[in-house]
């Protein structure tokens, strides 16, 4: 027994080793064809070892042929988990499996019938080890191999960039493991490098091996394997497309099938320019603010998108578009922005209300001049700032014989006059001056810094429009009114004595004939409620002066 031996039945121990570790471990891409390549080159590894010690040439023969099950199956299958864990997880689907077993079994089959074809060997060119030359098939097997394997080696290389630390370790070792029998099987059947004075891949295996049981030790091969990836690609809830700028659908994730209409079948599809999604792949779609919102109104569902250019990835122009939905959020949004808008419009009614109210509190609703309370309040501070030069006028005006208009024309005509009156009124009046319906007939005039000259202007001025003012139904009538004058601080500092003075020389106007205005203190006979300090009072009719209209 050489050396060999020994060594060859350590690496089958080292590969039972690992088998037996892929089977214990969880799911993993690679797991089952690594597993498979093991059990291949376990079987290798044993023909190998039961060549080396066979003593007869046909049973060294025998052992040779049936080594090419493991030689084919083993460098198939694992490249078939190189690129399965490197991310290309369609060549561990059953058939490209089935394929590689059914190559690995011809391929033994061609060997054991090679006594009649010869077309793996040609000829035994040394008894002892023993070696070959060799026949179209075994060049044809060879090289399909390296190209397998060349091929895994690439494709995992190009991933190697986009992959987590700890999976590029695991793909590096891996490569690794890959390299070194590779490179031993090339080098013994291109230049005839020989190990132990025997083929050295089997023993370049151990390598293979080891690196394996170091990626799973070290780099957790099988435990924390690069599954996640097309994991989250298929869990993922936001549905995910990838667009062509032609509008070629690349990729959809399970999310965007169940949300937005797509399916399986949509990938390979063209969208037409008017979907949705199309505004998403024109050159100039990048958006600088916020992220846009999109409609799919079939599905009544409202996304957020983001888009990620793919030309890092080597595709210039495409795009990943990632969806939200946001429908809920939009709806929340929506009914809380009516909330808001019924709330303004509440709000704006209210306050429109309350303008309505404070304007019925103070002001008179047939004439619109402000009403006797009104009064109260806005006259006292007007009176009380009121000194001998600059005198506040206060006049009640009452309108003479306004109850036969009443009687011979209706009340609507009597109201008629009174919002005559009233404007004639209002519109004579101008800055801090105030109008205000005192009583029925009655109005109160309020005129700061006004001297007595002026009030009597003021009513000549309205008893001359009044006269004037044509009411079609009154016909004939002239209308006339009498009007009290007081004049603060003369005739008192408080609302109370000054209306009071007022009236006391209407009073003196209406049995004086009517039709004239009469200042309170100009003539006898004023009643007076308060007199300011250090003048006589007048407490009869007689203190006003008549002006008659
Ligand atoms: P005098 O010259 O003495 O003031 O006589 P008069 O008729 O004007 O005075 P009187 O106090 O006798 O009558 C006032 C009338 O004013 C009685 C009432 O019917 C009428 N009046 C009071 N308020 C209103 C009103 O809002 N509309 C109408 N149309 N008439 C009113
Ligand atoms: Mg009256
Ligand atoms: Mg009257």
């Amino acid at each position: 027994m050489s050396f060999s031996t020994p060594a060859l039945l350590v690496i089958a121990m080292l590969a039972i080793l690992v088998v037996g570790r892929i089977i214990k471990s969880p799911e993993a891409p690679g797991r089952i064809a690594f597993g498979l390549a093991a059990v291949a080159s376990i079987w290798w590894i044993a023909m190998v070892a039961l060549r080396l010690n066979s003593v007869e040439l046909s049973d060294k023969i025998l052992f040779s042929r049936l080594a090419w099950f493991g030689i084919i199956a083993t460098p198939l299958f694992w490249s078939a988990g190189f690129l399965d864990h490197a991310g290309f997880s369609q060549v561990t689907r059953r058939l490209p499996i089935t394929i590689i077993l059914s190559v690995s079994a011809l391929a033994g089959f061609a060997a054991l019938t090679d006594g009649y074809h010869g077309w793996i060997y040609t000829g035994v060119l040394n008894e002892e080890r023993p070696s070959f030359s060799h026949g179209w098939l075994f060049y044809a097997l060879l090289g399909g191999m390296y190209l397998c394997m060349l091929l895994a080696c690439l494709m995992s290389i190009s991933q190697l960039k986009r992959a987590a630390r700890l999976h590029r370790r695991q793909m590096v070792a891996l490569l690794v493991a890959t390299c070194v029998p590779w490179g031993c099987n090339a080098a013994f059947n291109l230049f005839g490098f020989r190990l132990f004075d025997d083929d050295p891949t089997p023993f370049a295996f151990s390598a293979t091996v080891l690196a394996v049981l170091f990626a799973q030790h070290r780099g957790k091969l099988f435990i924390a394997p690069p599954i996640a990836r097309d994991i989250i690609f298929s869990i993922l809830p936001d549905p995910i497309v990838v667009l062509e700028p032609s509008g070629l659908v690349l990729e959809t994730n399970p999310a965007a099938e169940r949300l937005t209409g797509f399916s399986a079948e949509t990938v390979g599809t063209k969208l037409p320019p008017s979907h949705p999604l199309m505004a998403f792949v024109a050159a100039d779609a990048q958006m600088d603010t916020g992220k846009p919102i999109v409609r799919f109104d079939a599905m009544q569902k409202i996304f957020e998108v983001s888009t990620q250019p793919l030309e890092q990835w080597g595709r210039r122009g495409s795009v990943m578009i990632v969806l939200r939905d946001v429908t809920a959020r939009e709806a929340a949004q929506k009914s809380l922005s009516d909330a808001g808008q019924s709330l303004k419009l509440r709000l704006e009614e209210n306050l429109r209300l309350q303008e309505q109210l404070k304007q019925q509190a103070y002001h008179d609703h047939l004439t619109g001049l402000f009403n006797r309370r009104h009064a109260s309040t806005v006259i006292p501070p007007l009176i009380s700032g009121a000194s001998e030069s600059a005198p506040v006028s206060l006049i009640i005006v009452d309108l003479d014989h306004f109850k036969q208009v009443n009687d011979r024309y209706g009340h609507d005509v009597g109201d008629k006059v009174l919002s005559s009156f009233a404007v004639i009124l209002g519109d004579s009046l101008k800055g801090a001056e105030m109008a205000f319906r005192y009583g029925g007939e009655e109005f109160l005039v309020v005129l700061p810094a006004t001297t007595r000259d002026q009030a009597l202007e003021h009513c000549a001025r309205w008893r001359r429009e009044l006269a004037s003012h044509a009411i079609a139904e009154l016909k004939d009538v002239a209308l006339s009114f009498s009007a009290g004058i007081a004049l603060a601080p003369h005739a008192g500092t408080s609302l109370a004595a000054c209306t009071k003075a007022a009236d006391v020389a209407l009073y003196r106007a209406k049995i004086s004939g009517r039709n004239m205005d009469i200042v309170w203190g100009e003539h006898l006979g004023g009643m007076v409620p308060e007199r300011p300090a250090g003048q006589s009072t007048a407490d009869d009719h007689n203190s006003c002066t008549v002006k008659s209209g």
